[in-house]
């Protein structure tokens, strides 16, 4: 495992990201599955020194399953990360404490204010929590304060420049690099000299696997790496990243993690160029490239209104089923399971949009 160092520390390269373990709920209680313990000590006897989790994953149960497993150890061979979340509670204080008793320790190693966003960092930022932070700092109750930012970059430098923070967490994934924040936000860090905890390296398992043709190119260029490596070799490419997290929730995926994270190789200029190829292609085939001219409403018999559930189908095949609820949202006559294959609509697409396929396969989401 690669350790890099980290003020007077070192910190394995690959962090065990503990918010997406199973959990089963036989009596009404969340409770995680054994297999999280297994993970999480698979994770610790190869090398894996960093263990992130937060109060509002599984409810506190996860971190009560980090407490309960680690408790084991030696508590100067792992490093526990977590954090306070102003949207779902607001006693920063007695959190705290709840938080050293559920972790089973006297003190947290990293410990990050969750989740800024722009619509929340002016309640974070008068409420008294990063002074108190930083009082507990300097007790030793916490040993590196950092945050972690869904925000824009304006919003990320104002809370970075706000206070002395130790590291930051981000989302950083090649997609969003080239399609979303994360090269701007990685280089406003950069600039402040803030080391990075990276976390949806694979974004949330979407580029675990693209479609055939991506995945054909990066096949032919190095058969025996997996297609989640890649993202992960990307990450672990960029200087001043410390930390991968990876929400590993089964033994098969933090292997072949682990393997990746066992050298310190960086891609070369060859393998940026085809994973940018890939990715290209990989953009192309997932959207459909439904222009919005509206030809096509005109002549539906049930009047649904094609375009607008075309761009819900494009946000869930970029990023996740979670956005089916906008389809619920979409003003329509008629729905997408109200098609009947009729493909008037296809002969006015100026794009041969194949409309009734693209239906079906949103309606069939729908239904799940
Ligand atoms: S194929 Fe479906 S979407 Fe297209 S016109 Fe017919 S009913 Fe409407
Ligand atoms: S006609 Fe084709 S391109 Fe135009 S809105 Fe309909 S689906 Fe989109």
């Amino acid at each position: 495992m690669i350790k890099k160092p980290f003020k007077d520390i070192e910190l394995s390269m690959l962090g065990l990201g503990n918010m997406r373990f199973h959990t089963s709920d036989p009596k009404g209680e969340s409770i995680i599955d054994k297999d999280a313990f297994e993970v999480i000590d698979y994770a610790y006897k190869n090398g894996i020194n960093y263990f992130d989790t937060a109060h509002v994953y599984n409810n506190g149960d996860s971190e009560r399953c980090v407490g309960e497993c680690m408790s084991k150890y030696d508590r100067n061979t792992f490093y526990v990360a977590t954090k306070f979340n102003i949207n779902a509670c607001k006693d920063y204080k007695k959190m705290f404490d709840d938080q050293l008793s559920r972790l089973k320790t006297d003190h947290i190693d990293f410990y990050l204010v969750h989740c800024i966003l722009d619509g929340n960092i002016d309640e974070y930022l008068s409420s008294g929590l990063v002074d108190f932070l930083e009082e507990k700092r300097t007790e030793g109750k916490i040993r590196y304060l950092g945050f972690s930012s869904h925000a824009s970059t304006a919003t990320l430098e104002r809370f970075a420049d706000s206070h002395q923070f130790d590291f930051a967490q981000i989302q950083l994934n090649y997609y969003d690099w080239v399609y979303g924040n994360s090269k701007s936000e990685y280089e406003a860090l950069r600039k402040r000299n803030i080391p990075i905890m990276v976390m949806e390296p694979v974004r949330g398992g979407r580029l675990s696997s693209l479609t055939p043709d991506s995945e054909a190119i990066l096949k032919k260029a190095h058969p025996e790496w997996s297609i989640s490596s890649w993202a992960l070799r990307f990450v672990k490419s960029l200087p001043g990243v410390q930390v991968v997290l990876s929400g590993m929730n089964n033994l098969e995926q933090i292997k072949d993690n682990i393997e990746t994270f066992s050298t310190d190789d960086v891609l070369s200029k060859e393998d940026e160029a085809t994973l940018m190829q890939a990715l290209e292609l990989f953009k192309k085939q997932l959207t459909i490239p439904c222009t919005g001219c509206r030809y096509c409403t005109k002549t539906c018999p049930v009047q649904i209104n094609i375009p607008e559930y075309l761009t819900v189908l494009n946000d869930v095949k970029a990023n996740g089923n979670f956005n089916l609820w906008k389809a619920d949202k979409v003003e329509s006559e008629g729905k997408p399971a109200d098609c009947i294959g009729c493909r008037s609509c296809t002969a006015q697409c100026p794009q041969s949009l194949n409309i009734p396929f693209y239906m079906e396969e949103l309606a069939n989401k729908m239904k799940k």
